[in-house]
């Protein structure tokens, strides 16, 4: 409201704001500057959008779940260090948490993308509609997809999380954006029979492009995980995954 009225003052009408000053309040909780692993191919930096809804026990980021943090980082800040970095980096990824949560976020992309980068997103499809919304500005999207539908609330502790993250899945594929679906690995989340269904449901879906990744257990929200993340690769027979997408990927941490 103070905004508002000190906009009013000046004779600036509110659909007239500069860009540079987001409708909806953006909150970061870090930066990455630079990174060559979390938009394929190209050089990135990675904004971590603060706040998500689910408590997966293998989520590494506890101190960006909640809507607020201590030490926000200005989003002027993020801009003035993004304008440093034109022409040396190829892309800003909007990471957490989950960005989506954040009604800010389509404002934030739509300034970024218009200093030059391709937007990368990283989600876990927790808001379908609003991933909709993004998609024609996004160039490439990493979507999580965690179990099969039905076994989802066992890993994010959420109800319904599930037809969430699929409804966004399927999104995604109609999209027609670049993408890649990950899943993540860890015997005490996830067997091999969830990820044949899994692996079945996604082709099912269309999806040509897939990752499975090995669950890190140092910094779990649930610190039960025990450190065994890699005894799940030894007996999933990748072999057979290979030939059911255009590009499959196995990360080993
Ligand atoms: S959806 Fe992602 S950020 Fe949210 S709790 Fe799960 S792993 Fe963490």
């Amino acid at each position: 409201m103070l905004k508002e009225s000190s906009l009013m003052k000046q004779n600036i009408h509110p659909d007239e704001r500069p860009l540079h000053i987001p409708q909806d309040p953006i909150e970061v909780g870090g930066l990455t500057p630079l990174t060559t692993i979390d938009y394929p191919g190209e050089l990135a930096a990675v904004i971590f959008m603060q706040g998500c809804p689910w408590r997966c026990r293998y989520c590494q980021n506890g101190g960006l779940l909640d809507r607020k943090t201590s030490h926000p980082l200005p989003w002027q800040e993020v801009i003035e260090f993004l304008s440093t970095r034109q022409g040396l980096l190829d892309a800003v990824v909007f990471s957490g948490g989950e960005p989506t949560l954040q009604k800010g976020l389509i404002r934030a992309i739509k300034q970024v993308k218009k200093m030059g980068f391709k937007i990368g997103l990283h989600t876990a499809g927790i808001y379908p509609e609003r991933l909709s919304e993004l998609l024609p500005l996004i160039d490439w999207v990493g979507l999580d997809i965690k179990a099969p539908d039905k076994d989802y609330q066992s890993i994010t502790g959420v109800k319904g999380s599930g037809i969430r993250a699929w409804q966004s899945a399927q999104i995604v594929i109609q999209s027609n954006v670049p993408h890649e679906f990950r899943t993540t690995l860890h015997p005490d989340i996830i067997n091999n029979e969830q990820i044949d269904r899994l692996i079945h449901d996604l082709k099912k879906l269309g999806a040509e492009n897939f990752a499975l990744q090995s669950c890190l257990t140092e910094n779990c929200l649930d610190a039960s995980l025990s450190s065994k993340s890699h005894q799940l690769f030894h007996t999933v027979h990748h072999h057979k995954y290979h030939t059911l997408f255009n590009n499959f990927t196995i990360r080993k941490n």
